[in-house]
């Protein structure tokens, strides 16, 4: 890692992080395009409403939609677009929210689709005013469910794509889609960390949700691409809700920066340098007694494999929680994928790692399985 003051002088330990693109942790590696871009504006004045028609743009070449907007992540893309169905584009409804006296008010969301990313779906929803009401269980929705439970208040579907929820059981987006157009409802699509910038929007969906600081290695921001009319809406919210998720200029034009430098990159070799990382560590750990290491698909279908590491503790003489903890108290903390560590496993991603990091990760596992 590349030496730095700020480390030194507030006493900042850094991190090594072998778990993905993850808040806790500051997310993703902001790409040098987008640095530039915010060191560049932020400088300097310019107009907010010409740089969002701008990025705009920008959102719309990129995934297909008519129109697009930046906020301050997808967690706020998400509540401002719930948000923009309940008011249209009348400013003072906009202006009164979250009062939603007389409005539309309830999103329907399947039960396999209230996650926790770090903050809970229905709490992200209710900033907006809005009430989440769930349909079916974290087990199987049908269809008659979902069209039942879409009546007079509905303002919206929310559909979340992701390996946090319910993996089977649901309702496909298409299906979705289908259900809520029949009676004029929007469907909005939580696609935060997802690499597909199309394929939801071709659904037919109305609004879709992205992580600026995830996979596409912008700063802190959220991309809303969708209708038109529902992107003016979202807008027209940054006179009430939304000034409390404002993108100033730098992370506006860093997320502009950060979609054009996608556009451009080479991902087959960002995909073959991510591979090789993995397959050097994949090489060093196999054969160490108390571990078994194998490759396994993302589970949304994103580009991109992970580790799992299965530990066998009668073996390794620890469980998985525990050998990811202590990962987390070497001189160099490692910190990789535990969301079901309590399974036996955890999953080590190599995407915001950098070359060499690999050494320092695979070192660590062996000196807790007293291997090297
Ligand atoms: C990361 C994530 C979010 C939150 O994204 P932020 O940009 O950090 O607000 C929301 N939904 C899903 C599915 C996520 O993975």
């Amino acid at each position: 890692m590349p030496e730095s003051s700020i480390f030194d002088r507030w006493n900042l330990p850094r991190v090594l992080n072998a778990s993905g693109t993850m808040t806790a942790l500051g997310a993703s590696r902001v790409v040098p395009e987008a640095r530039r871009a915010m060191l560049e504006i932020s400088e300097e004045f310019v107009w907010i409403d010409d740089l969002l028609d701008r990025a705009s743009t920008v959102i719309a070449r990129l995934t297909g939609a008519e129109a697009g907007f930046v906020t301050a992540s997808a967690s706020s893309g998400i509540a401002l677009s719930v948000a923009a169905c309940m008011t249209g584009r009348d400013e003072g409804r906009a202006m009164r929210l979250p009062d939603t006296d007389g409005l539309r008010d309830e999103v329907v969301l399947q039960a396999g689709h209230l996650v926790d990313y770090g903050a809970t779906m229905d709490s992200t929803i209710a900033v907006s005013g809005a009430r989440t009401r769930l349909v079916g269980s974290v087990s199987r929705t049908r269809p008659s469910q979902i069209e039942s439970m879409m009546g007079p208040d509905t303002c919206a579907v929310v559909f979340v794509v992701s390996h946090h929820t319910a993996q089977y059981g649901q309702v496909p987006l298409e299906e979705v889609v289908a259900l809520a157009h029949a009676k004029s409802i929007p469907v909005i699509v939580d696609a935060a960390s997802e690499y597909d910038l199309r394929g939801f929007l071709e659904t037919g969906a109305d609004l879709v949700v992205y992580s600026g600081h995830k996979f596409l290695g912008g700063p802190t921001s959220g991309i809303v691409a969708g209708r038109k009319t529902l992107i003016d809406a979202c807008r027209l919210q940054n006179l009430g809700i939304g000034r409390c998720m404002k993108a100033g200029k730098e992370n506006i034009a860093g997320a502009m920066a950060a979609l054009e430098a996608w556009e451009v990159r080479d991902h087959d070799a960002m995909r073959a340098a991510e591979d090789g990382r993995s397959k050097r560590i994949q090489d060093a750990l196999a054969g160490l007694d108390g571990i078994e290491v194998r490759v396994i698909p993302d589970p949304t279908g994103n580009p991109l494999e992970r580790l799992r590491v299965e530990v066998d503790p009668a073996r390794a003489g620890m469980t998985a929680a525990q050998m990811a903890r202590a990962l987390t108290r070497q001189d160099t903390p490692i910190v990789v994928r535990g969301h079901a560590v309590e399974r036996g496993y955890f999953d080590v991603d190599v995407c915001n790692m950098r070359d060499g990091e690999e050494g320092t990760m695979v070192a660590g596992v062996k000196h807790l399985l007293g291997a090297g």
